[in-house]
């Protein structure tokens, strides 16, 4: 039995959703090409993700950055001193490989470097195999060899693992080397920003990194939006964009990649002392919270839970509902140290439930960064806010005051000093404040892969013959499928059926993505279109053109996708039946 992740990624290079990047020259690890049908999948997701986080609200603009910038931007936000994996290098290959960590959803990610095939020799290839969580030592033992044995040809129990006999030892733990004689180097950090040169010399000076992620253009572009935009906190940035990171193991077809696009947005609220001088009082999250009751004094906890339930509400529109997805909130050792919450969105993915976005509640950690090293204001000036402390008294501030140095001396990490918090209080008195920022963070390409995944089903189909074949059906949501509707004459030599498909085609085409086709019988049709996902086929038969009675004149064959029915359709009004569906 073909493991069902294989079978997806025969199916997108096969139809033309994903192919290996360079695959002419070999392929290059963790890089990956759209193919005709990814790139209009890809460009959907885009759509709708970018309609529903901007077009759709009035509290969200966009941004177009670039992909380089300043370099003290990735200095500043810390991801020049601190956006590193560990990595080991193995002394039995030379080669460098992600240090063995634990995967809070997947299990123990294991290097074998070294096996033997019976009665021959040894080798010393490296290859890395994750134990999934709650696997059977058996077999995970039987399928480390089998993915050996594939590689060389051999059948599973020709090959022996080195130092195999130490798996029972490492079950639940983290550290691992199986290989004989020499261990793993020591793990150190491998910074997963990819370097090149701007300008003509190409020295030290002159280093620029690709954007390991979109999000800081957004910040280091905070106050010219606020100055164009009239928008107000709270409001929100986004932006979708290429992001570059060097994975020291890209793995799981798309999943890991070293180029990627993301999909984020920060959205700017107030500090919680500035909705208590307006409002009163800060809404907090509870259990049964209502998330209908008005924002203005909506805290972070509250703003947080609304964009977890936003992004939820997002997947379930695309056909990712409740049952393909899962939540992992982060424990208090899991979290960044300026992080106040983090929820990662999960996909159940054939190869494990893994994450798909992440929704962290950032307090102000990336605004001020950029204050301080840019030495330029961030802050915002809300009259709201300096009229109600207007309405302070002395004491009443001076209890915020302390109750804020508090706060921050009993911090771990990242606390502000006494005379920081004075400042900072002395300026929201005032009416200024740097916002917080509550930042959903999702990868476009991981969700191509999860809308596929979620999308691949097989038909067994038996024909007059009584032979039995396997169909392929992708399963996508009409709003995403690359081609919207299949226009197909019912014959190819019948000049007035073509004639008549091609004026349907021509009428479709300029609303939605059609596709036409005349080659092969009706099924062989039906059956491409389904494997490439189109949700709706047209067929223009002898009934249209008026030669069966007037009554099915003009009407055409109408077939669903997902459970092959069909129905008749007056051609006037399949404009009106399909936009609502693929819009
Ligand atoms: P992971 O733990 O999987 O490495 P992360 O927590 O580092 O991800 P973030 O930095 O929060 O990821 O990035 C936000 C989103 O960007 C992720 O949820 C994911 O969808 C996407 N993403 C991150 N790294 C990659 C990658 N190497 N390839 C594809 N998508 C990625």
């Amino acid at each position: 039995e073909i493991p069902q992740m294989e079978k997806i990624v025969s199916l997108a290079k096969r139809r033309g959703f994903v192919f290996q990047s360079s695959e002419i020259y070999g392929g290059i690890n963790g890089f990956w090409d759209y193919g005709p049908l990814g790139a209009e999948l890809k460009r959907n997701l885009r759509d709708t993700w970018w309609r529903t986080m901007t077009r759709d609200r009035e509290d969200v603009v966009g941004l177009d950055a670039t992909i380089i910038m300043h370099p003290a931007i990735w200095k500043a936000s810390g991801h020049v001193d601190t956006f590193a994996d560990l990595m080991r290098e193995c002394s039995v290959t030379n080669k460098r490989v992600r240090a063995d960590h634990v995967e809070p959803q997947s299990g123990v990610v294991m290097q074998f470097s070294g096996f033997s095939i019976t009665g021959g020799s040894s080798h010393n290839d490296s290859i890395t195999v994750l134990m999934r969580g709650g696997e059977h030592i058996e077999s995970f033992r039987k399928r480390v060899r089998q993915l050996v044995a594939q590689a060389r040809n051999q059948t599973a129990e020709n090959i022996e693992l080195h130092g195999e006999s130490k798996i029972d030892a490492v079950e639940g733990s983290v550290d691992f080397h199986p290989e004989t004689g020499g261990a793993l180097g020591e793990a150190r950090p491998f910074n997963l920003m990819l370097k090149t040169y701007v300008g003509p010399t190409a020295t030290e000076n002159d280093i620029a990194y690709l954007r390991p992620e979109t999000a800081q253009a957004i910040f280091a572009q905070f106050k010219n939006v606020v100055d164009s935009s009239r928008q107000r906190v709270p409001f929100g940035i986004c932006q979708i964009g290429k992001a570059f990171r060097n994975e020291v193991t890209p793995r799981n077809f798309t999943f890991r990649s070293r180029e990627f696009e993301q999909m984020e947005l920060e959205f700017f609220i107030k500090p919680d002392e500035a909705i208590e001088a307006v409002c009163g009082s800060v809404a907090a999250w509870s259990e049964g919270a209502d998330l209908s009751v008005p924002q203005d004094n909506w805290g972070w906890e509250m703003w947080h839970r609304y964009w977890v339930k936003e992004r939820t509400d997002y997947y379930a529109g695309i056909g990712l509902g409740a049952d393909v997805l899962d939540y992992h909130w982060q424990t208090k050792e899991e979290l960044a140290h300026y992080a106040r919450a983090c929820v990662d969105i999960l996909f159940k993915f054939p190869f494990g439930t893994e994450e798909l976005e992440g929704l962290a509640a950032r307090g102000d950690f990336d605004l001020m960064a950029h204050q301080t090293a840019s030495r330029k204001p961030m802050d915002v000036f809300d009259e709201e806010v300096k009229n109600a402390f207007a309405k302070w008294t002395d004491e009443q501030r001076a209890a915020l005051v302390e109750r804020k140095k508090a706060e921050h001396r009993a911090k771990e990490k990242g606390g502000l000093t006494d005379a920081q918090v004075d400042e900072w209080c002395q300026k929201l008195f005032k009416g200024f404040y740097v916002p917080h920022v509550i930042e959903p963070s999702a990868g476009l390409d991981r969700l191509a892969l999860a809308v596929l995944s979620n999308a691949y089903s097989e038909v067994e189909k038996t024909d007059a013959k009584g032979k039995s074949e396997t169909l392929y059906v992708m399963r996508l949501h009409p709003r995403l499928a690359p081609v919207k509707v299949g226009v197909f004459p019912l014959l190819k030599n019948k000049p007035e059926l073509v004639a008549k498909a091609r004026e349907v085609f021509e009428l479709l085409r300029k609303h939605f993505s059609a596709f036409y086709d005349e080659g092969g019988s009706i099924g062989k049709r039906y059956a491409r279109q389904d494997e490439a996902g189109t949700p709706f086929c047209l067929t223009i038969d002898f009934e249209t053109l008026g030669e069966k009675g007037e009554e099915l004149k003009d009407t055409v064959t109408l077939r669903h996708r997902d459970d092959g029915s069909k129905e008749r359709v007056k051609i006037s009004e399949l404009l009106g039946k399909l936009l609502p569906m693929v819009g």
